[in-house]
């Protein structure tokens, strides 16, 4: 890896030239010949315009809106950088559509919006949903974020899915019931401390719950210490993780925890407090790009097993959104469903644990440096360049749209794993 300024070089080169960005648009159709243009545009282009019209659905058989997803921004809180705004924010929104394409071959619009205003947002993007099949909302500070989320799901016939909050929430908890599992523990009776209260660890708290963990089972931490009923500044999100809590600090609520989630700030966790936990715990110390506590640090704090995940591709079990977003939206878009429900990021976090259990591909071995790829302690939730992501997550969310009523098109689940195999 180059040090950081041979990085920041390099990148610079990298979306410079030879053009100018990451993306581009192809054309899918012949377009040599004057009668072929007549077809693409005027005034061929009438037909399915007007089919359009009678059966707006035709929309998904004449136009691209199918595997099209708009990553909608404004820039409010880009990956560590804050606020850069919707200008700055354009390179990780291409970034993203890269990902979108080389993972699950689903095509985007990057779209930024110059606005901090909820209702112009929500206006905005809702306005849109003739173009997209799908719309993946990033890096909008919080508590906005919540709002545009709920109130576009509202509006929109579409999926609507905040990848910062569901994401994190959704692979480290398909690493979470495998650590569970491979601990031999309960997720009924597992003690949940989190680090944060923040968009992310909110969010993943109320995943979890969906997973089976009682909601009484978790204590929130905010800069603050715990998050307790009497304190005057919880929310609609906090309010369930404060109830029947006693006040104190992190050490606190750490203290005895069969698991720490942490989505806070890098270096707040100490080797003691490790020490504290219960017999066997799971660590996920997420905070980017510095961890609550590093690797080493939390491994060796103890004699006995403890399972880690960080956000770091450096050290084993990294949570990575790539294993989610670009599969989850391939489900979605692929049975039309009209939303990503509770079942369906479930289905996900499932599939993702099932496949961390099967044996490795050598090739995916060596993708990865030729590390030992084994079902446990340090490897408990698939590598991003695994081809077998696309082919386990994809038919499991769709699977779980059509079960749970929001898919518009049946699929048969088996030609369908096929299909992306091909
Ligand atoms: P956020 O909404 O700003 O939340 C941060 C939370 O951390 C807030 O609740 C804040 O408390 C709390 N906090 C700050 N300092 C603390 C301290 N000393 N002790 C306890 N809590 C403290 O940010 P976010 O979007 O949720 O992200 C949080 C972290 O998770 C970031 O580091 C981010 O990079 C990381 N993250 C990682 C992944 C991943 O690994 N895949 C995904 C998403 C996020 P106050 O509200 O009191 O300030
Ligand atoms: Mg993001």
């Amino acid at each position: 890896m180059p040090d950081g300024d041979e990085l920041d070089d390099d990148a610079r080169d990298y979306h410079r030239s030879p053009t100018p960005g990451k993306v581009e648009i192809a054309t899918t159709k012949p377009t040599s010949s004057q009668a072929e243009l007549s077809l693409a545009y005027s005034p061929g282009v009438a037909a399915p315009c007007r089919a359009i019209a009678d059966d707006p659905d035709d929309a998904y058989a004449y136009t691209a809106k199918g595997n099209l997803v708009g990553v909608v921004s404004n820039g409010s809180a880009v990956l560590g950088l804050g606020d850069i705004g919707a200008q700055a924010s354009k390179p990780v929104m291409e970034g993203k559509g890269v990902l979108f394409k080389r993972f699950a071959d689903i095509d985007v619009f990057d779209v930024e919006l110059d606005t901090p205003d909820v209702d112009e947002f929500v206006e905005t993007v809702a306005a849109m949903e003739p173009t997209f099949g799908g719309v993946n909302l990033e890096d909008i500070k919080a508590p906005e974020c919540f709002e545009i989320e709920r109130r576009l799901r509202e509006e929109m016939s579409v999926p609507v899915f905040h990848d910062d909050q569901h994401g994190t929430a959704i692979i480290s908890g398909a690493a979470l019931l495998n650590a569970t599992d491979i601990l031999g523990k309960d997720v009924e009776d597992l003690q949940v401390a989190f680090s944060g209260a923040g968009a992310a660890a909110t969010a993943t708290a109320e995943f979890y719950t969906h997973l089976g963990i009682p909601p009484a089972n978790i204590t929130m931490c905010d800069i603050d210490g715990i998050l307790t009923p009497d304190r005057d500044d919880l929310n609609d999100r906090t309010r369930r993780f404060a109830a029947g809590t006693e006040g104190g600090d992190l050490a606190d609520a750490i203290e005895g925890a069969d698991v720490l989630v942490g989505l806070s700030v890098g270096g707040i966790v100490s080797q003691e407090m490790v020490q504290s936990m219960a017999e066997n715990p799971i660590i996920f110390a997420m905070a980017n790009p510095d961890p609550e506590i590093g690797y080493e640090a939390a491994k060796s704090a103890r004699d006995d097993t403890v399972v880690m995940a960080t956000g770091r591709s450096d050290y084993p079990n990294q949570v990575n959104n790539v294993l989610g977003f670009p599969f989850i939206f391939r489900g979605a878009l692929d049975v039309r469903a009209t939303e990503i429900n509770e079942a369906m990021k479930v289905a996900a976090a499932e599939a993702l644990a099932d496949l961390a259990r099967q044996d490795v591909p050598d090739a995916v071995v060596k993708a990865y440096g030729d590390q030992p790829l084994q079902f446990g302690p340090e490897y408990i939730i698939p590598k991003p360049l695994d081809p077998r992501v696309l082919l386990e997550v994809a038919p499991a969310v769709a699977g779980a749209a059509m079960d749970s009523g929001v898919a518009r098109n049946e699929a048969d689940l088996d030609a369908y794993a096929r299909r992306l195999e091909a």
